[in-house]
């Protein structure tokens, strides 16, 4: 295992975890996009980040794959707004390897840059490719364009709805690819919710907690590659797809960041050379 990319490297789980069992009951739900929150006030808004909490134990020892980061950031780094999808991997003894995501089609919003749900048929699809590859699904990720890893109060109760639908271990992530200040592959976070009433009534959401994860170094395969390269494809076309050629900041443009994004995730020549191509022209 190794630490890149290890800018995230928080705290502890504290998630009451079951034993590992099947993953059926996960819920292809639209994301509820309803206040469900007592007491709030106006100045409160459901979109208000609310910063993660370390926690202090570690319950389940939690390991990201090369082609799970990958795909999540390579997906966050085509789009000017919000893009979200699965994590799919397994649950064993213990463990939790996040061995891949799976990008799910985002239903349009005026305020995607900031929003971002679910098309209903795209995920129930998505879960049957990952089924097929005998993988579960065991989170879901989302991205903030331009804005902080962390959860708002909306990331927070969808979170905790997906957690009581799932009869395992399901966690949050949210990746950041273009803050001024994230790193080339985007910064990342991963986070579970614990229900506390007392808190909930006292500041009006459930605290959340960040999860330590380590990264594993692992070869990609063939079909990521795939998905990378289709991936890019139905972005291109998009109203808010990312121009390449257009500057991100101090003269870096779009496409030299995803260049060094695909280098930095160590992709073969080849590799770098067909995704690279393809979201350039
Ligand atoms: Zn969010």
């Amino acid at each position: 295992m190794q630490d890149f990319p290890s800018e995230k490297h928080q705290s502890e789980n504290l998630t009451d975890t079951k034993a590992p069992t099947s993953q059926t009951e996960i819920l292809p739900a639209k994301r509820v996009r309803k206040p469900r929150f007592p007491k709030l006030t106006r100045t409160q808004s459901l979109h208000e980040l609310v910063p993660l909490i370390a926690a202090s134990s570690s319950m389940i020892s939690v390991t990201i794959h090369k082609e799970a980061y990958f795909m999540m950031s390579l997906h966050a780094h085509l789009y000017h707004h919000e893009i979200i999808g699965w994590m799919a991997g397994k649950l064993t003894d213990g463990s939790l390897e996040i061995e891949s995501a799976y990008p799910v089609k985002e239903i349009d919003h005026e305020n995607g840059r900031i929003n971002v749900e679910m098309d209903i048929d795209s995920a129930v699809n998505v879960r049957s490719e990952i089924e097929e590859r005998g993988l579960n699904i065991v989170g879901w990720y989302h991205s903030h364009p331009t804005f902080d890893p962390d959860p708002s109060r909306l990331d927070i109760d969808n979170q905790l709805s997906y957690q009581k639908a799932s009869e395992s271990m399901f966690i949050g992530c949210i990746i950041t690819p273009y803050l001024s200040t994230s790193k080339i592959e985007g910064i990342l976070s991963l986070f579970n919710v614990q229900v506390n009433n007392e808190q909930l009534k006292r500041v009006g959401h459930h605290p959340a907690f960040s999860i330590r994860y380590s990264y594993l170094q692992t070869p990609l395969s063939q079909d990521a590659i795939k998905r990378a390269l289709k991936l890019i494809q139905t972005y291109k076309h998009l109203n808010k797809s990312i121009n390449p050629s257009r500057v991100w900041k101090r003269g870096i443009t779009y496409g030299q960041k995803l260049r060094l994004l695909l280098e930095k995730f160590e992709l073969s020549p080849e590799q770098i050379n067909d995704i690279y191509k393809a979201f350039i022209d």
